[in-house]
């Protein structure tokens, strides 16, 4: 215990130190990308937590990490929670592919890509979804063929979020057709800077284009850049999406935000459209409903608190699909709730005064909000996963 209290402290001072104060609350998160630029403090922030390990801080130190135990990474993410400091680096490297390459890589394949991920050096898509194969993944029809060292890949991924701003992809494809459905599949890392992968972005009724279509046509990866070994991608593809999905949930302690959560701002939120000056809500329902809401994210978090120091590794397994589900109602709870108590400013699209900016803000995240009992597979298939996996209910 002196010891962990001795780490909190000295982290605490080396935080205070070091975070720039440009890089303290709301702001700039990189995840990667080579083609976004980053304002100075944040490319600072992120520099110097990626020369401690912190920006993925549980890796070993061979990797980039610092080779964190689950008590320490949970203390490290107190603290920076504490002084309000940013994710130095997020998405799909680190969250993902990183952690997947950690438990399933060759040493060759460690080496060569997970100090890159941990800098931040590359942003990553991910390539599942296709037209025809969305929960039922395993339809899916890109196809990977051998050619001597190389893979040549061919198909259309949909969905694929902020693709146009990627350097790198992880494909599932078949690379067998003949052989059962589950199988002949790989998990492939493919160079987006090459003229076989092209990008199509997606424009949504909002206008804005967060999702892409990603065209493969003989695009080239190497026979050695594939995940798991050939033909094991069902297996690798599904421990990444455990990742992807603990993620969501504030329970993935491979990045540096495993934990975080937004839910103690929403009191003073809500009291800033139905608050008395003395600070008690006037309505009855959204006190009943604020409470009720905050008994809930009060449960989340020690359970995330739990789950993170239970894990053996990165992320759990299937606990992955009951904490992502639990985390993304919750949330879509709070933006219900904040809603309600925003009445007709709960509306608001477009802001006619800076002012309201922050309404039109909360309007959007609760519309895109939706998505997250979409995204990294739907509500259903969670509970088909819990039912089965988890109780182990029959078929
Ligand atoms: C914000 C967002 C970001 C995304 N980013 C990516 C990305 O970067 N890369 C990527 O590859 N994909 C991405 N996706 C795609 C996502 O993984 C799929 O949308 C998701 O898996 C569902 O597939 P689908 O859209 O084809 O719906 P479908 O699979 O067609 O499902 C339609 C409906 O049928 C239900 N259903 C389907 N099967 C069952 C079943 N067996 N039992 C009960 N109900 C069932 C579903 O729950 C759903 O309600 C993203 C999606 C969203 C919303």
């Amino acid at each position: 215990m002196t010891d962990l209290n001795e780490f909190r402290a000295q982290t605490r001072a080396w935080l205070q130190a070091h975070c720039p104060d440009d890089a303290r609350g709301p702001g700039q998160i990189p995840f990667g990308s080579s083609k976004i630029t980053l304002d100075t403090d944040t490319r600072l922030w992120l520099e110097r937590m990626a020369d401690r390990g912190w920006t993925v801080p549980t890796w070993p130190r061979a990797y980039g990490g610092a080779e964190l135990s689950n008590p320490e990474y949970r203390i490290l993410i107190e603290e920076l929670t504490r002084i309000g400091a940013r994710t130095p680096l997020t998405g799909r490297g680190v969250n993902y592919i990183g952690p997947t390459i950690l438990e399933l890589g060759t040493e060759d394949q460690k080496k060569r890509w997970l100090p890159g991920i941990a800098r931040g050096e590359g942003a990553w898509a991910m390539g599942y979804s296709e037209p025809g194969a969305g929960s039922d993944l395993a339809s899916l029809t890109a196809r990977a063929e051998r050619v001597g060292d190389e893979l040549r890949i061919n198909g259309r991924k949909t969905w694929t979020s902020d693709a146009v701003y990627c350097d790198f992809i992880f494909v599932l494809a078949r690379t067998s057709q003949s052989v059962r459905k589950h199988e002949g599949i790989s998990l492939i890392l493919v160079d987006m800077h090459q003229p076989g992968v092209e990008v199509h972005p997606i424009r949504l009724l909002s206008g804005a284009s967060p999702f892409n279509e990603t065209v493969f046509d003989n695009a080239v990866a190497r026979v050695d850049d594939v995940i798991g070994g050939i033909g094991n991608g069902w297996t690798a593809g599904k421990r990444l999406l455990q990742f992807e999905r603990s993620t969501h949930a504030g329970i993935n302690i491979s990045g540096a935000q495993g934990g975080r959560t937004e839910a103690s701002r929403m009191p003073e939120r809500i009291r800033a459209f139905v608050g008395e000056p003395t600070g008690q809500i006037r309505e009855e329902s959204i006190r009943r409903g604020l409470t009720d809401y905050q008994m809930n994210a009060h449960a989340q978090r020690l359970t995330q608190a739990r789950v993170i120091e239970e894990t053996k590794a990165r992320a759990p397994g299937f606990a992955s699909s009951a904490v992502k589900l639990s985390n993304a109602l919750l949330t879509q709870r709070g933006d219900e709730l904040l809603l309600e108590a925003m009445g007709t400013q709960g509306l608001s699209i477009e802001a006619s005064h800076p002012a309201h900016q922050e309404n039109v803000e909360q309007t959007k995240g609760w519309l895109y909000r939706k998505s997250l009992t979409i995204a990294g597979g739907t509500k259903e298939v969670q509970l088909n996963i819990i039912a089965k996996r988890v109780l182990g209910l029959p078929d």
